[in-house]
């Protein structure tokens, strides 16, 4: 019999190093891990059974047996689910098949305790079995084939593949380190698996004797066993009688995150259609949240029994980071993902599960809001476009910057900007930036600043798209300051009608073409100019979306707008020199465009020019 060796995928070997390395501070969950995997591989076979039954003919009881040996250091877990080929077991437990890999490679930063975080979110799986075994063997067949393989490693650089003898699915043993001993004592083992194995749908059995140390094992094994967990899916049963413990357990199961989730929301739906429903928000975006192709959406079950992961029908893509389980009574078992594409039930799913996410979402307070909302609030964005039935209930769960808050952080609602709206205000009115120290330098918010009014402050990169989607909230419109002619007053256009006024005429005499008009501002305190947009002009955020994903964007002109009362200004009109006084105008262009965090046409002239003036100064 040949024993074939292999290297690791260098990201797994990396993974193992670190597994065996930056001590992780509660080892006991590689016992989580095993068995979670182990419960896969039997919901796996059970629904692969439906269609084929002899597969289970052999061994139909499905179970996880845990056995452990004190004397020769050694823990297992056996399931007798689908097992593995030889080929499986080199690829999947010689690779990191995970999408987000390569990034999150590139997140460790050599400090363990960081690192070991990192690797909490990121899901170790089965590799986590080193961190208390020096040796770990996997022998395994699959269901349906007579081949069985035995995989070993130390879980250093290699691992060993041969033929072996094995019984239908996975037995995992583990050659417990010195200091892990601790997992071959049947209590220390027993409370272990009962945290987090308890909601899972497959009976868990142990030796029954206690001390752990059966002489005479052999004969006493198959009577002497014990079921330690309560077998049955946690959503099959009533809420009230469900410990959060338990909700954090099968969410960690379903998601293979380390943390606990943010919030959850647990539903039996009887009626036309019949099918309950476990959403959990997760505490943390993963790696790959902004890869629309990544893996996402719901466990499926139908009557109890597991039929797929990742059912993203049941999810807008917009909810795309909400982990979960549904458990259909009325889908067919055979149900593909092409049906569930088509099927109308599922729509009606959908809908019902992204009003209660929303609803979830909206009972957040505090800091677990903050929280769930610098994770994912811009996926939630989305929403605004994606899910037009929902879009009221998004638009109160959002958040931006505003010139009423200091910091970073997005913290104000829609809501709480009305409530401080002034007296006779009737906008709700937005800036959109590149980022927040340009928001808050913004030349448009002079006006605001001084009249005391609440400007918010968009810096995120889908904010100008997804802002076209919304034009009011409670009944005021939304208003973006650095568009149109702005009016706080409500009196309508201003005396000074553009063309009539002779500076404006002297001033767009030597802009040209560059702009679509010029005029007297209302928007200025400070500075002496701004860029407006048209009403309906493509924006800058918006146009390098566009033109990232390859689409021509009609070009537009801004309008240039002049603040009368400043000493530049003021020192601009009673210029004589037409060449001194083309020279400033397209200074005060050019810096315009600078103050709205754009690059310039040509940076060489605007240095050439300010130069001469600046020398003229010094003169
Ligand atoms: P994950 O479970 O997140 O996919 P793991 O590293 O834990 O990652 O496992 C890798 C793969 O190995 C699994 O996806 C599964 O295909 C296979 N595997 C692990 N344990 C078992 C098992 N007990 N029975 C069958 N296949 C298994």
């Amino acid at each position: 019999m040949t024993i074939e060796t292999r290297g690791f995928q260098t990201e797994a070997r990396q993974l193992l190093h670190l597994m065996i390395h930056s001590l992780y501070s509660n080892r006991e969950i590689f016992l989580r891990e095993l068995i979670s995997n182990a419960s896969d591989a039997i919901d796996k076979l059970r629904f692969e059974s439906l269609t084929d039954d002899t597969l289970i003919a052999d061994d139909p009881e499905f179970r996880i047996r845990i056995e452990f040996d004190a004397d020769a250091k050694t823990l297992a877990i056996a399931d007798n689910g689908i097992g593995m080929t030889r080929a499986e077991v080199t690829e999947q437990l010689g690779t990191i098949a995970k999408s987000g890999t390569a990034e999150f490679f590139e997140r460790l930063t050599g400090d363990q305790r960081q690192d070991a975080q990192l690797i909490g979110q990121f899901g170790v799986g089965f590799y986590s079995a080193f961190m208390v075994a020096d040796e770990v063997e996997v022998v395994t067949r699959k269901a349906g084939t007579d081949e069985g393989t035995c995989w070993k490693s130390k879980g250093e650089d290699e691992f060993t593949i041969e033929a072996a003898e094995a019984d239908r699915g996975t037995r995992v043993v583990l050659h417990l380190k010195p200091d892990a001993q601790e997992f071959a004592e049947s209590f220390r083992l027993k409370t272990v698996v009962r945290k987090y194995s308890d909601h899972i749908g497959v009976p868990v059995v142990m030796p029954a004797d206690s001390d752990g140390e059966g002489e005479d094992a052999e004969d006493a094994e198959a009577a002497a066993e014990e079921v330690i967990n309560s077998a049955t899916a946690l959503w099959t049963r009533s809420r009230s009688e469900i410990k959060d413990d338990e909700y954090k357990e099968l969410y960690k199961h379903v998601s293979h995150d380390f943390e606990d989730p943010l919030a959850w929301s647990h539903n039996r739906v009887e009626g036309r259609l019949e099918y309950t429903s476990l959403v959990f928000v997760p505490r943390r975006a993963p790696f790959d949240l902004w890869n629309r192709e990544s893996p996402r959406g719901v466990k499926l079950y139908v009557q109890r029994v597991f039929i797929m992961d990742d059912a993203e029908q049941f999810l807008p893509l917009y909810l795309r980071f909400v982990r979960g389980i549904v458990d259909s009574n009325d889908l067919p078992l055979n149900v593909s993902r092409e049906i569930l594409q088509e099927d109308p039930a599922v729509a009606t799913i959908r809908n019902a599960l992204a009003k209660r996410v929303l609803d979830t979402l909206s009972r957040l307070k505090g800091d677990d809001y903050d929280a769930f909302w610098d994770e994912f609030g811009q996926v939630l964005k989305e929403g605004i476009a994606e899910d037009f039935a929902n879009r009221e209930s998004i638009m109160k769960l959002l958040r931006f910057s505003s010139t009423e808050q200091d910091g970073e952080e997005q913290r104000t609602s829609f809501s709480d900007y009305v409530a401080r709206m002034q007296e006779g205000q009737d906008r709700i009115y937005y800036l959109i930036a590149d980022n927040l120290s340009a928001a808050r330098q913004s030349p448009h918010l002079e006006v605001f600043r001084q009249r005391g009014i609440e400007v918010l402050l968009l810096t995120e990169r889908i904010d100008e798209w997804f802002m076209t989607f919304v034009n009011e909230f409670d009944g005021k419109a939304l208003q973006d300051v650095t568009r149109g002619e702005l009016d706080l007053d409500g009196e309508g256009k201003p005396e000074d009608e553009s063309d009539e006024d002779a500076l404006a005429k002297r001033i767009k005499d030597v802009l040209e073409s560059r702009v679509e008009s010029v005029r007297r501002s209302t928007r200025l305190t400070d500075s002496p100019a701004c860029l407006v947009l048209g009403e309906h002009d493509i924006g800058a955020q918006m146009r390098r979306l566009m033109e990232a994903s390859g689409q021509s964007v009609p070009d537009s002109k801004p309008h240039f707008e002049f603040n009368p009362d400043h000493p530049l200004v003021l020192k601009l009109d009673s210029e004589a020199d037409e060449d001194r006084f083309g020279d400033l105008v397209k200074v005060l262009f050019d810096q315009a465009s600078l103050a709205e965090g754009q690059s310039l046409s040509d940076p060489g002239d605007y240095v050439r020019r300010v130069n001469s003036l600046l020398l003229e100064l010094l003169a």
